[in-house]
């Protein structure tokens, strides 16, 4: 029987539904979130990302000043613009867009962010709290990955739990969240990258397979065990001359034929995409009620 797909769109919806309510209500009491956005340059999907962004806040009533610099912004002028917004009350959540013109140093301006204001999860502070189960601000693809797993009714408790690919950004924290002892975790989790010898061997024992590698077709439905949950993280542009814009997006997930085997599966376009910019006006929310002692 083919899986039931697990529409990244309608749970963003959801969660969205439910911050424009708690927004709202911060409204009441005179809080409007706010996230400071900082572009450097021109790279036209850096533009996208950041636009899409800033319509996401628009629409659930977060405010976003909206920096654009140019590609020649020196790595002081960056800084000085992020101390600026340190000190803003009105800013609770700093978006640096990433990657940033090669003579900016990018670890030297994700640490300069106030580890109270870092809503993408990266700076060493809130990385370090994570992996200790304190309260932090989560990275946004993670988190965003188990809210759509947990609201798919899928169980994380006690499941066995493989991860291909070990990033900064995806793999390393996502396998740290679902380790913990947490209603976020509680399952057994193998992490695999280019060095795992038999990765199949790992995969074809896993209640759930999470792919965030980079490549196509990384995960063939033979890696797969009946009635799996698989989530694909993975964007990869290939050449599609039938499309105006002569590609078309797919993941790491052989899609059609693994969605025969599995029992939930992800669809690139429309998965994972969708639910990480909506954990990062999730994180935006936290910090103006944590900025205002509400948590
Ligand atoms: P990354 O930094 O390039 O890391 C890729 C990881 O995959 C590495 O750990 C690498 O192993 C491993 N890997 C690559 N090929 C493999 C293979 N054939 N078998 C096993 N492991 C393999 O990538 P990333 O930033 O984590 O992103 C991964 C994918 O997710 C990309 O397509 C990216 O566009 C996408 N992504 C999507 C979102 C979203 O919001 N939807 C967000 C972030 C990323 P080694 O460590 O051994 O090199």
């Amino acid at each position: 029987m083919a899986a039931q797909i697990i529409s990244g769109k309608e749970i963003a919806q959801q969660i969205r539904a439910e911050l424009t309510q708690e927004v709202a209500k911060l409204k009441e009491k005179n809080i409007t979130p706010g996230l400071g956005v900082i572009l450097v340059g021109q790279d036209p999907a850096s533009i996208s990302y950041v636009s899409a962004k800033e319509k996401a806040c628009d629409a659930i009533g977060i405010y976003s000043d909206d920096n654009r610099l140019s590609a020649e912004t020196s790595e002081d002028e960056l800084l000085g613009l992020i101390e600026k917004m340190n000190n803003d009350p009105k800013i609770n959540g700093i978006l640096v867009q990433l990657p940033l013109p090669k003579h900016i140093n990018e670890a030297k301006v994700l640490l300069a962010i106030a580890p109270s204001k870092d809503v993408d999860g990266f700076h060493p502070v809130n990385v370090g709290r994570m992996v200790i189960g304190e309260k932090a601000f989560l990275p946004c693809t993670p988190h965003g990955v188990i809210q759509m797993i947990k609201r798919s009714g899928v169980t994380l408790e006690g499941a066995e739990v493989v991860i291909v690919g070990r990033s900064n950004i995806v793999g390393k924290p996502l396998a740290n969240l679902l380790a913990q002892k947490s209603e976020l975790g509680n399952a057994t989790v193998t992490v695999c990258h280019t060095r795992t010898r038999n990765i199949a061997a790992h995969t074809l024992k896993a209640d759930i397979v999470i792919a965030a590698t980079g490549y196509p077709n990384t995960i063939t439905a033979d890696m797969v065990k009946e009635g799996a949950c698989v989530i694909d993280v993975g964007v990869n542009r290939i050449e599609d001359k039938t499309r105006e814009r002569g590609y078309r997006l797919v993941g790491d997930v052989d899609f059609d034929a693994v969605k025969e085997k599995a029992a939930f599966i992800t669809p690139v376009p429309g998965g994972v995409g969708p639910m990480t910019i909506t954990m990062l006006l999730y994180n935006t929310v936290e910090s103006a009620k944590m900025a205002n002692d509400l948590l």
